[in-house]
């Protein structure tokens, strides 16, 4: 099992570092995880709701 080097960033100087801190600041990670499971299950929602809104504009 592999562990990934986690890129932080220092919010003072805007340095990239693998330090936990930076400038005797808390450095924060540079690349936060995009995909979250509960935007992806609302996305899901809003594709059902709109396919349901297609079927009946076809029906008309
Ligand atoms: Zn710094």
């Amino acid at each position: 099992m592999k562990t990934k080097p986690r890129i932080r960033k220092c919010s003072l100087c805007h340095t990239y570092t693998m330090a936990l801190e930076h400038h005797n600041t808390q450095t924060s990670i540079a690349h936060p995880p995009i995909f979250k499971p509960n935007d992806r299950l609302s996305e899901y929602r809003v594709i059902v709701l709109h396919g349901n809104d297609n079927k009946e504009k076809e029906r008309d």
